[in-house]
């Protein structure tokens, strides 16, 4: 079979590299930048990503090196007028085992999928960029770093200028907020402690520095130049911290990564175009606000991965139908947190978890039941204890799907690219909801398939 063409090594497409690449999937992942991207950008890992990540075996790494938000600390100059936690801590529950967003620099989440792809044997060709495709009902005919390549599919996971998505014709539809720009960066710098994040709100923006986790550097936040202006230097960043902050003893002793970020809020009204898909930042563009983006690719990317390997047309035009209302919802989820932080100040709460998105009502999801506790075809597939320690999601974890049994025994074989389980604890059972003579289909994903209840009246 020819390779499935990955355009573009953000954490889209490595995600993605990393599912195929377990699943044994030929592709390849080319990258036209010559190196990895240095800034921290998109440094919140939702609760959802983290159980994606624990699936593809990259979320003990993640959470050995990243950390818990830190309180935000507001000053006026060097008063400091309160704190601010922008999300609650919560315990961890047998259903939901990773309850916090996770802080990690998007340069180590992305570096960590690298290690991961590598110890599965794949890789990223940097200073590769595609340049030109065409297809045909067979395939893909591309150019990649100069040369020809046949592929079965190409994934334009290569942001939001995606070179992928112009090709096809596809528009991204929305708007630019001109007003909403601000400097964003990382720095390094002296006299200032790793214990907040200190803001310091202004009229024309705020000026913030948050510790990142792990590394000794801060996201600088502040507001954007005059319209025309080069991006600063650090003696003139010094500058603005000094006369916003009025402490002289805080220093800026390097300028890691520097840019000038604009809002776009804009989408695709196809993710599909006959054997090229568009996923990540090509796909959906919007506000920072409400940590989305970079998780929402991956979650694309997540969504694709085991539909590709199958291969059937139903699957793989499920991939738009079941991530495109999601994008729709993530645009709409962002700038109602924009437009509250301007008021209320940064608030994050469960609608930015991710853990909640479903694909009910979707072409994979039968209608008809919702067990007792709530759950129907689509929804999340909830954690939950096993008897002697282990947990669901690590029979989830894998390649497969899972069929549960809820009390009744176990098929001689497994079908291909499946795996049973009989579950004889009352207490999972009662997290899903089903009677006794249940059967309950987990797709490689995550998500339920199909609920099958011995009587429909058992069910609500
Ligand atoms: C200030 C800021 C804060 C953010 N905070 C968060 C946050 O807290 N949480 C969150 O989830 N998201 C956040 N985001 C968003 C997040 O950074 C993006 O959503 C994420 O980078 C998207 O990943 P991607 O892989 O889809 O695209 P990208 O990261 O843009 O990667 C695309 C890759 O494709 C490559 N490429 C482009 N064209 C070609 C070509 N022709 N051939 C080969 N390769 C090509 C590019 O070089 C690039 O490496 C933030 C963004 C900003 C700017």
């Amino acid at each position: 079979m020819d390779p499935v063409l990955i355009v573009g090594a953000g954490a889209t497409g490595l995600t993605l590299a990393v599912d195929l690449a377990r699943r044994g999937m030929p592709f390849r992942l080319v990258e036209a930048r010559t190196e990895p991207f240095p800034g921290a950008r998109g440094k919140g890992v939702q609760p959802r990503t983290q159980e994606v990540f624990e699936d593809l075996g990259v979320l003990d790494a993640l959470l050995a090196h990243g950390g818990q938000y830190p309180l935000i600390r507001a000053y006026r100059g060097r008063e400091v007028l309160g704190d601010q936690r922008i999300d609650e801590l919560r315990e961890p529950t047998e259903q939901v085992p990773y309850p916090n967003i996770l802080m990690s620099p998007q340069w180590r989440t992305e570096q960590l999928l690298r290690d991961r792809l590598a110890e599965l044997g794949g890789r990223v060709e940097f200073g590769t960029p595609l340049t030109g495709f065409t297809q045909d009902a067979e395939g893909v005919t591309a150019t990649v770093g100069g040369r020809s390549m046949r592929a079965a599919y190409l994934i334009g996971a290569d942001g939001g200028r995606s070179f992928v998505r112009k090709t096809l014709g596809v528009d991204f539809l929305g708007e630019t907020l001109e007003t909403q720009r601000m400097l964003v960066g990382d720095v390094r710098l002296t006299g200032l402690d790793r214990e907040f994040w200190h803001a310091w709100p202004g009229e024309s923006g705020a000026l913030a520095l948050c510790p990142l986790p792990g590394t000794d550097t801060f996201q600088l936040y502040a507001p954007p130049p005059a319209d025309g202006a080069e991006l600063p230097t650090l003696a003139e960043l010094q500058d603005l911290v000094t006369a916003t902050t009025g402490r002289e003893e805080l220093r800026l002793t390097e300028l890691v990564w520097l840019s000038l970020y604009r809002a776009n809020v804009r989408m695709v009204d196809r993710y599909r175009v006959g054997r090229v898909f568009l996923a990540g930042d090509a796909a959906h563009v919007h506000s920072p606000a409400g940590g989305q983006g970079l998780n929402t690719g991956v979650q694309d990317a997540y969504n694709l991965g085991w539909k590709l390997a199958a291969g059937t047309e139903e699957l793989l035009d499920s991939y738009e139908r079941e991530r495109l209302p999601v994008a729709a919802a993530v645009l709409g989820l962002s700038s109602r947190l924009l437009q509250r932080d301007a008021t209320e100040g940064l608030r994050r709460g469960r609608e930015t978890h991710q853990l909640d998105i479903s694909y009910r009502g979707g072409p994979l999801a039968p209608a008809g039941v919702e067990t007792a506790s709530g759950l129907a075809a689509g929804d999340r597939a909830p954690d939950a204890r096993l008897a002697g320690g282990g947990r669901l999601f690590e029979l989830f974890q894998g390649p497969h799907q899972t069929r549960l049994i809820f009390g009744g025994s176990r098929p001689g074989t497994d079908s291909p690219g499946e795996r049973s389980f009989v579950i004889t604890e009352e207490s999972v059972r009662a997290v899903y909801g089903v009677p006794v003579g249940s059967t309950v289909l987990v797709r490689p994903d995550g998500y339920l398939g199909a609920i099958e209840v011995p009587a429909l009246t058992a069910a609500r």
